[in-house]
């Protein structure tokens, strides 16, 4: 399990075991639970749809064996029966929002009754918005729930009766693999559902998603070119690990993240003008195109290097990054190339 987030639930449970720090626990979790949600988000907001039904560990055990959609699908479907048929005992948002209609799945059970292919061919059918949409409607949802419970509610417990009401919503499968779901969940108090549905079980299948969209990037970058348009190495960049380059359709470089439609301005002027790159730009030089905004404090290192390029060429470029590596400890290339793209190129040809 990521460390940062180990240590964040161990000190939500602690504080939740305790009647004085009950509340702080709850803030904590809610917090805790909005900052592993913006993963969700980076995930929604960057890859491209074909991301959401691709199974990259499709032979593998464990969480990351999934797709993209199953996971959000899943994570959110057992906390919505969870949250509102068991705690607040109200409808669930899937249909309380119609998110049953808008989303296209062709289940309503939590999906752990899916196997290998069957997971690949439920994720084509999601409108992924729309999960999206329902995703936070249920973790807003949740935390309402949870701002609302009492420390003497964590004891609460569920007898033979819930596990019937349960049953008879059809929202967990009856097949062997989903049916033990529900006893499961029915032998916990409150307490053992916030530190299972609404905590560890988010880490486990947001870490896996996390797993996923990295190996997708991995394998988009395969065999491309490694020279990003505006001039900057994907070999060596700091985002390399889950960043699938601007050459493929999996970039979440933060620059393209934030443009119209996710494409980059340097990209999709290098398109328009017919050009490998800036580099090949007669207007480098004076260019304050995206990247080059002067407001970007890697502007001019991004153009020392676009320089270089144009100068030296692709290969010679690459291995002067290999060996700035090797020499300086950096993650940006400013750090080394200062804010001037002539004294950048300067350091380049230095090196
Ligand atoms: S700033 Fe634009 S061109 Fe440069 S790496 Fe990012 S997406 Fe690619
Ligand atoms: S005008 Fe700027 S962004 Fe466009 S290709 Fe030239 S250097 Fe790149």
């Amino acid at each position: 399990m990521d460390k940062d987030w180990a240590e964040k639930n161990k000190e939500m449970q602690m504080l939740l075991s305790k009647e004085a720090t009950f509340r702080k626990a709850i803030c904590k979790l809610i917090e805790f639970r909005e900052s592993l949600f913006a993963q969700i988000t980076q995930i929604v907001s960057t890859f491209p749809e074909e991301a959401f039904f691709q199974m990259p560990f499709a032979d593998a055990e464990g969480y990351h064996s999934k797709t993209l959609a199953y996971s959000i699908w899943h994570i959110f479907r057992i906390e919505d029966i969870v949250a509102h048929e068991m705690i607040a005992e109200n409808q669930q948002i899937l249909f309380a929002m119609r998110f049953d209609q808008t989303i296209h799945s062709p289940i309503i059970t939590t999906g752990n009754e899916l196997t290998g292919e069957e997971i690949a061919e439920f994720s084509k059918k999601l409108d992924v918005k729309e999960l999206y949409r329902y995703a936070h409607a249920v973790m807003d949802s949740t935390n309402q729930v949870l701002q609302q419970l009492s420390y003497a509610d964590l004891k609460r417990r569920f007898g033979q009766e819930m596990i019937r009401k349960l049953q008879n919503t059809f929202c967990v499968s009856e097949k062997e693999n989903a049916k033990w779901l529900i006893p499961y969940w029915c032998e916990k108090d409150i307490r053992g559902l916030i530190k299972m549905p609404f905590s560890r079980h988010w880490i486990m299948h947001i870490e896996a998603m996390r797993r996923i969209k990295n190996r997708l990037c991995k394998t988009a970058r395969k065999g491309v070119d490694p020279v990003a348009f505006c001039g900057l190495s994907c070999n060596h960049c700091f985002l390399a690990a889950w960043c699938g380059s601007c050459r493929t359709i999996y970039s979440t470089c933060s620059f393209a993240t934030v443009s119209p439609d996710g494409i980059c301005p340097n990209v999709k002027c290098c398109r328009e003008k017919g050009l490998d790159g800036c580099y090949e730009c007669e207007s480098l030089e004076n260019c304050e195109n995206g990247f080059y905004v002067p407001t970007n404090d890697g502007a001019n290192a991004a153009k020392a290097q676009a320089l270089y390029i144009r100068k030296y060429g692709k290969k010679a470029f690459l291995q002067v990054h290999d060996r700035l590596h090797q020499k300086y400890n950096f993650s940006k290339t400013q750090e080394i190339l200062g804010q001037n793209a002539w004294e950048g190129l300067r350091i380049l040809e230095e090196n």
